[in-house]
């Protein structure tokens, strides 16, 4: 592949290359992608291809931009960042926020619970649920969505 011809600092989008779908793994990527009515572009599949065929995961624009860089796919972390949103508002991702400022995305969209390791920087899903032996009533007028619970470990001093 051409370096120069994908490099794209700007961000922008452009067309994708015929041999960037030659594996199966892209296939994979640009059917989600045109079945969420995103237009695959260059970007959505280089990302798409990080984020989907590897099981279940939790990436933030930070992680996803290294591993992008380490896969040598050329996309600035704008890009990243701003794909991630667009990939959250098709609803292939879910959008975590696990402390104030920092966002992870989840490749498994429902509604499940998450440990977040603090100091660690990792969002790791709970293993075999969670239950709750009381739940609030919604205010008037209103119902509950859904019920995000984050769990935040620090590790023991010894
Ligand atoms: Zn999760």
């Amino acid at each position: 592949m051409d370096i120069q011809a994908t490099n794209n600092p700007a961000g922008g989008e452009d067309a994708v290359e015929p041999g960037l779908l030659s594996d199966d793994g892209a296939k994979h990527c640009l059917q989600m992608l045109s079945d969420a009515g995103l237009r695959p572009t260059r970007q959505r599949l280089a990302l798409g291809k990080l984020l989907f065929l590897r099981g279940h995961r939790h990436v933030t624009a930070e992680s996803l931009y290294a591993e992008a860089v380490a896969a040598n796919a050329y996309l600035s972390l704008a890009t990243v960042y701003n794909t991630l949103n667009q990939f959250t508002e098709a609803g292939l991702l879910r959008r975590i926020a696990a402390d104030g400022i920092k966002s992870f995305f989840d490749t498994d969209t429902s509604v499940h619970p998450h440990f977040y390791l603090e100091g660690e920087d990792l969002l790791v899903d709970v293993a075999g649920g969670l239950a709750f032996s009381k739940m609030p009533v919604a205010l008037p007028g209103h119902e509950i969505a859904r019920l995000d619970v984050i769990i935040h470990l620090r590790r023991k001093r010894m």
